[in-house]
């Protein structure tokens, strides 16, 4: 019985029409596709983009060294060197992230006890001579201080969540 459904099946070309059926469907459907870059999609406050070194307001910056977020790091992509200044205070000299080595995992910024090191929405970078890979302190704080407004409405948004 199975073999003469099967024949008139394939007489009627039973296959092709359902595939014109689906074809059909998804034709006259309301199309999804975003054509980035002119369109993007929504942007989770949690998102873990570019990485950016924060300041508070006196605009005194926020990082103390204490290389927690080096120590987490899987990749061992974050190297801190530091140093006590006058006032007691313990500063970095040197904060880089290689960017070829980090998976953007987020550890660093969970670690971070003074919410210093953050990762930004920003996903758009590329780098154009060898060693743009290495995001240093001087360009972490000034990402920092160009998105601050951002990083701190996301921060809000996700505190209870943290
Ligand atoms: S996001 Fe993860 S891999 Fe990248 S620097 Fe931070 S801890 Fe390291
Ligand atoms: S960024 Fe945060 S976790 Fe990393 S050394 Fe500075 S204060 Fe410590």
């Amino acid at each position: 019985m199975n073999k003469v459904a099967n024949y008139i099946k394939s007489l009627f070309l039973w296959e092709l029409i359902l595939g014109l059926k689906l074809t059909g469907r998804y034709f006259f459907a309301k199309k999804i596709t975003v054509q980035y870059p002119e369109e993007k999609t929504p942007l989770s406050p949690r998102f873990r983009g570019l990485h950016a070194l924060r300041r508070y307001p006196n605009g005194e910056e926020r990082c103390i060294a204490c290389k927690l977020c080096e120590a987490v790091c899987p990749a061992v992509a974050i190297t801190i060197e530091s140093e006590q200044r006058a006032d007691g205070t313990r500063r970095t000299t040197r904060y880089d992230i290689d960017l070829f080595k980090c998976i953007y995992c987020g550890f660093c910024e969970e670690s971070c006890p003074v919410d210093s090191i953050v990762e930004t929405r920003i996903f758009e970078y590329h780098f154009e001579k060898r060693g743009d890979n290495v995001m240093t302190k001087d360009k972490l704080l000034e990402i920092g201080d160009r998105y601050e407004k951002q990083i701190a409405a996301d921060r809000a948004q996700d505190a209870p969540f943290r």
